[in-house]
């Protein structure tokens, strides 16, 4: 099976040029100027990209498909969300398998494969959140780099739950360091946090508004900070996730600027979202949005902060954190972000993002002039490909790449509302945004998966890949 995509501009993360595509099978064998037409004639299906961008399909580096969260679950799986994820242009994700506490990481990660498996439209990796550093998850780490899992994230917040304290942090960023794997990092001082929320509540303050502030900046920069000081001592390289205060950016701009091999994400919410607008609003409206780290104020400058260290390179990826509650009751998963109704402190945590992030970055980051084209599929493909192991398999279109392409359409335009999404879901963050752009086809390893507003894959073609080690490390 061969495809020419033809008389697009292709573009990646470096380049620009106007060329034909040649796709053999699964993977790119060609990209040349004034062939279109030898290689038409020979094709099985030849797409017309003529007007169009013809970029390599978007990496997500951070969802929870199917992520049990207090006392419910996420509402997207692996079906429906890999399948959003598509019409969204995203052609990988990489998902958290869980270790619960007295569990051996090999059962998370067997347990999250068994919940992907054959139903995925998008090729999928996972990374592996460690709930319980002991002795022999120290071991298991080393095990799973066999498996394809270079990756694992630990939580300075939420404890009891998944919270690793500073000690048991320490010991698996120096096995991380021994096996030349990386540290993720949710960087919230979580014991602090249950104080404020726990005198909130006393209080009375329980609208979704004090979920934020019950989180203040402080309660971030200061856990980036001394996750990235036991780093630098471990020698581990480290990757901050969902990176919302600008004290925290600047913690991680320190680090980068001695060298040390330290890493950041931020998510599409925290660059559009606020307090102001969003969560202090009438009602239990500001419920969709509670999520950690939080949305924050306005008024404080962070999303300035946020949108510069993307555009110079101090955070490198933007990825979802996708993890979707229902707003209403639902005939299926019943109360979910309703559970928090009266107690914002039993709001499940998350919103929804995998199929929004590329159109809405850009949007905001290319035609509102925040970034460059390339900029954009840097850190919504390349980067996070490259940071997470993937590439050149993914994250660009070159010869012997994954064919994972996506063909958007710069002159179209949409409004995101709850009719234009696809997840199983009931709200999107981005309600009444204009994008001055559209992904049009996507193809993963060859096959078209999207065209015309409609997905014409079948529920398991994804596959599983296994990841090698960060490609940005010094
Ligand atoms: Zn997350």
């Amino acid at each position: 099976m061969t495809t020419v995509i033809k008389g697009g501009t292709v573009v990646t993360a470096t380049d620009v040029v106007e060329a034909n595509v040649l796709i053999d099978g699964e993977k790119v064998v060609a990209i040349a100027q004034g062939s279109g037409e030898t290689w038409s004639e020979g094709a099985d299906r030849v797409i017309n990209a003529a007007g169009k961008y013809v970029i390599p399909g978007a990496v997500d580096v951070h969802t929870h498909f199917e992520l049990p969260f207090g006392g419910t679950y996420v509402s997207d799986n692996f079906e429906t969300g890999t399948r959003a994820a598509a019409f969204g242009g995203t052609t990988t994700v990489v998902d958290f398998a869980v270790q619960v506490k007295g569990e051996a990481l090999r059962d998370g990660f067997d347990t999250w494969m068994a919940k992907a498996a054959g139903n995925c439209a998008i090729d999928y990796g996972f990374h592996m959140i460690v709930g319980d550093v002991n002795d022999s998850t120290l071991k298991e780490m080393e095990a799973m780099v066999g498996e394809g899992v270079t990756t694992f994230k630990l939580f300075m917040a939420y404890p009891g739950v998944l919270y690793s304290d500073d000690g048991e942090i320490f010991r698996a960023m120096q096995q991380a360091a021994k096996d030349g794997t990386m540290i993720m990092m949710h960087a919230e001082n979580g014991i602090a946090i249950d104080v404020l929320r726990e005198q909130a509540v006393a209080r009375g303050e329980t609208d979704p508004k004090y979920h934020t502030i019950t989180r203040p900046p402080q309660t971030e920069s200061e856990a980036v900070y001394r996750s990235l000081a036991l780093a630098e001592v471990a020698g581990a390289p480290l990757y901050i996730v969902h990176m919302s205060a600008k004290e925290g950016v600047a913690e991680l701009t320190l680090a980068r600027d001695r060298g040390q091999n330290a890493f950041g994400e931020t998510c599409p919410h925290y660059l559009h979202l606020s307090v102001e607008d969003d969560i202090d609003v009438p009602g239990f409206d500001g419920a969709k949005y509670v999520c950690s780290t939080p949305i924050r104020f306005r008024s404080e400058g962070h999303q300035d902060a946020l949108w510069s260290a993307l555009a110079r390179g101090d955070l490198q990826v933007v990825s979802t954190d996708h993890a979707n509650f229902f707003y209403e009751d639902d005939e299926t998963l019943g109360r979910q972000k309703r559970l928090g109704e009266g107690d914002f402190t039993l709001i499940p945590n998350g919103l929804p993002g995998v199929e929004e992030r590329l159109n809405v970055m850009y949007q905001s980051g290319v035609v509102e002039e925040r970034l460059t084209l390339h900029q954009w599929i840097d850190m919504c493909a390349t980067a996070p490909a490259k940071m997470m192991g993937l590439f050149p398999k993914k994250g660009t279109i070159a010869v012997g790449s994954d064919a994972d392409i996506v063909i958007y359409d710069p002159g179209a335009s949409f409004v995101y509302g709850v009719d234009t999404i696809h997840g199983n879901i009931d709200y999107t963050a981005y309600d009444g945004m204009e994008i001055g752009g559209k992904v049009d086809t996507v193809l993963s390893r060859g096959k078209v998966v999207v065209e015309n507003d409609a997905y014409t894959g079948t529920k398991g073609d994804g596959q599983y890949v296994k990841r090698g080690m960060n490609q940005f490390l010094v």
